[in-house]
Order: structure tokens, then sequence, then C-alpha cells
């Protein structure tokens, strides 16, 4: 083991990508006379030329002595205490370095449960996931300390765990997905040893917390590499375990049978038609991700074989989606509201076969709550399918139009909608919410 980091000049990294507040909080603490650095993501975004998300700090302070240098410090966490330092209401988390975590007494279950003791920067850089995110910049002297490897790590475009992948794998299966959204963000190869170890330890996903595994999936689902993430969790073994049903649907890789290469080929063409649009600067709501990520096998189950027309559909697609996302809210936190959005923008799809033209119903439909979303989706299948964008644009017309509708005109077009309805009875079931 190390005694001394690699240590290398950081000067290359322009001074002004590091915030203001993650410089002066380093500043204090230094002055304090607490060794702290810049940690983690940050560091890793910087060397690549990325801007970082957040800048997450370490120090040799505790908890306690934190809160005395910064009046604006508030302690959280309950297992792991850390502080947040708040700037208005920019927040910089500066946490205590720790050291390794101790496993349970029970050798042969690594699964970490006690991860609360304090240590010093090579222990705190020793005890994270991968060697990219390990490394250490001292933002005043413009330093980088690498203790694990991971300067030529990120030089060589590698993702590796810090020490034994299988070890690392086992004491946090969550590093699995951890490991393919690194991977597909960064574009980084995942190396052999790790690759390896991931497989072994995909069926350990089962063990762990659903709701943080559901936020990782939305997360990546979300990401801008929603193909590339969902490929390498089926390549991995991971999908199988979280959402067996979407890993059946779309098969294994090169399955013979052509009707599963067909569905799979258009289940991952909906998900590049979400990356394309994330990648374009649109920021998907999760009832979008979730509909994108279960739209195909709804529309599959439900006998929907038209790609572009919802039309009326043989079953109930309300119950379909229920039967298929219901589930989530149960078992893994999933919002309420987030399943009854998605719910109803996938059962409301139908709406988009026609144009809105000058139909005071579908008028009235673009000022519904859930309406952008619906839209959302209807646009990701265009995308996706190569058609429907004049369909698209009509009803994106329309919808800005009724933005700026008077009330009396909303009024007015109500009782159109409503004399029209009890004139004609609508042949297709309403939403239930
Ligand atoms: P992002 O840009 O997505 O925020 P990040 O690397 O900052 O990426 P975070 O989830 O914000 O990732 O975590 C911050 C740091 O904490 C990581 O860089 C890593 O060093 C450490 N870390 C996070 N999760 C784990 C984990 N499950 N096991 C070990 N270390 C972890
Ligand atoms: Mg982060």
């Amino acid at each position: 083991m190390p005694k001394r980091p690699i240590t290398i000049d950081a000067k290359s990294i322009p001074k002004k990508r590091i915030h203001q507040d993650a410089l002066r909080v380093v500043s204090r603490l230094r002055r304090q006379g607490h060794e702290a650095y810049l940690v983690g993501g940050c560091v890793r975004d910087l060397l690549l030329g990325r801007r970082p998300k957040d800048f997450d700090i370490a120090t040799a302070a505790h908890p306690r002595q934190i809160r005395r240098i910064f009046r604006n410090a508030r302690i959280i966490g309950r297992r792991f205490k850390l502080a947040h330092i708040f700037y208005g209401d920019h927040i910089l988390e500066t946490a205590t370095f720790r050291s390794a975590p101790q496993s349970d007494d029970d050798e042969d279950d690594l699964l970490i449960t006690d991860d609360n003791d304090f240590g010093t920067a090579q222990s705190d850089a020793l005890r994270r996931d991968f060697t990219i995110n390990g490394l250490f910049l001292d933002p005043i002297d413009m330093e980088i300390h690498d203790w694990v490897g991971g300067l030529d790590d990120v030089d060589e475009g590698v993702l590796r765990t810090i020490g034994d992948p299988y070890v690392r794998m086992a004491e946090d299966p969550v590093r699995i997905l951890r490991a393919v959204k690194f991977a597909t963000r960064l574009g980084f190869r995942i190396e052999d040893d790790t690759w390896e170890a991931m497989l072994a330890h995909a069926p350990e996903l089962e063990r762990a917390a659903p709701p943080r595994i559901l936020e990782e999936i939305m997360r990546l689902s979300a990401s801008g590499t929603a193909l590339g993430s969902f490929r390498m969790m089926r390549a991995c073994g991971a999908l199988a375990v979280l959402l067996p049903e979407l890993d059946a649907f779309v098969g294994e890789r090169d399955v013979s049978d052509k009707d599963v290469r067909d569905r799979a080929d258009r289940y991952w063409r909906l998900l590049g038609a979400l990356d394309a649009d994330v990648q374009a600067g649109n920021e998907p709501s999760r009832a979008v991700c979730l509909a994108v990520l279960w739209l195909r096998l709804i529309e599959h189950h439900a006998g929907l074989v038209d790609n572009m027309l919802h039309q009326e559909p043989d079953v109930d697609l309300f119950d379909v989606v229920t039967e298929h996302l219901e589930p989530l809210v149960q078992d893994s936190r999933l919002p309420r509201r987030t399943f009854i959005i998605a719910r109803r923008i996938i059962a409301e799809q139908f709406r988009f076969d026609d144009v809105p033209g000058d139909d005071a119903r579908a008028k009235l439909f673009t000022l519904t709550e859930h309406f952008p979303d619906a839209l959302h989706l209807f646009k990701l299948r265009c995308r996706a399918w190569g058609q429907g964008w004049q369909r698209y644009e009509a009803w994106e017309q329309t919808y800005q139009e009724m933005e700026k509708a008077s009330d009396e005109e909303v009024q007015g077009l109500r009782k159109k909608g409503r004399r029209r309805k009890r004139r004609r009875p609508r042949k297709r079931r309403r939403s239930k919410t």
C-alpha cells in the first residue's frame, strides 16, 4: 500500500471551472488546519473537460468541527454524518474522510452494513467505487492526488473498480449499475475483471433496495445514453434480475426468433429516440421515461400492431398499463403520481391519431395538466418511427395557441365540447383519472 499518492500538477484545469463556493469551503477548512480536497465525480469530470454536476468535498475535519467553522453548515445523516454547507440554494456536500467499511461478522457476506468510521485521505480514496472516482483535487495548489491509479484510467478511458472487483461488487451490487452509468456516459471501456465481476454478481441485485434500484434505472433512462445502458444491463444480466419482463421482451442479443428480434429492434429504437431528444437538450419527466420504457411491451400486450396509430385496442389500455406498472408503486416506491401520469399518457396516445384541426375537444385536451407529457411521448414515437411529424407539429401549434387563449374562449370551447359529447357519445373509453 503506497504511503504517498501519485501527485500531478493540475494547472491545466482552468480555475474558473471550479465553483467559487467549493474553493471557499476548501480554503476555509485549510486555514483552520484541516486537510481538504475536492473529490469524486467533479475531479473526474474536470479532467475530462466535462462540466461537473456538483462539487463534493472531503476533509479531515470531523462533522462537529465543520459545524463550528461554518455557521451555514447543517449536519445530516444518521448512519454516516456529513455536512451540508449552504450558500444561498447552492449546497456543498462536505464529508469527513472515512475508513474502509467493516462488513458484518459473517465472512461470506460482504454486503456493507456499517460505514461509520473516520479515516485518512488514503482510506477515503480506497473505499470509493471506481478508480476514476477516487481522485482528490487540491484546488489551492492545483494538484491532483491519486491513491488508486485513477489518473491512468482516466487517460486510457478505462472503468475499473478500486481493489478486487469481486469483493467490491459483492459489497454493493448497485455498483454494477453505476459501472453501466459511467461506462456509457463517458464512453469508457469496462476493464475485463470488473466486467466479469459484474456478470458474477448481477443476481445479487435482487437483494438491493428496490427504491435505490428504481432511482438508478430512472436516471439511466434520462441520461441521454439509455440505449447503451439498457443493452449493457441486458448483457451483464442485470436487466434479467431487475426487470425480467422487459428482459424477456427484448430477448437475447442473437436471438433467432425473427419476431423477437423485430420487437427488440423497435424497443431499442424508441430508447434511441429518447436519447436523441435528451441530447438535443430536452428533459423528459419521470413519467415520460417510464412510459418509454414500457410502451412497446404494453402495446404488444394490447395487440396494437401499428407503431403510429393507437386506434381503439381490443383490451383496455388502462388495465394493461396498471397490470405492468403498478407493482413498481408497491415494490419500488415509485411515486403513485408518476405511475398515474405514465398510465394516462400511454392511454391517451390514440388522441394523436388525428390532427387537432378545429375540434373543441382536441383543443381542450391541450389544456389538460398532462398534455405536455403526452405530447412529448408522441414526439418520441414520431422520432422513433420517422413518421407523424406533421401531426406532431399541428398539435404543438394548437398547444401554443391554446396557451394564449382567453378565459372566454376556453369557456366557449367547454360548452361546445359538452354539446358535441351529448349528441355523439364517445366510443372510446375515457381516462379514469
Ligand atoms: P455524478 O456525476 O453522476 O454525480 P459521481 O461520481 O459524482 O457522478 P455520486 O453518486 O455523486 O457520483 O457519488 C460521489 C462519489 O462518491 C463518487 O465519485 C464515488 O467516489 C463515491 N461513491 C458513490 N457511490 C458509491 C458506492 N456505491 N460505492 C463507493 N463509492 C461511491
Ligand atoms: Mg456527484
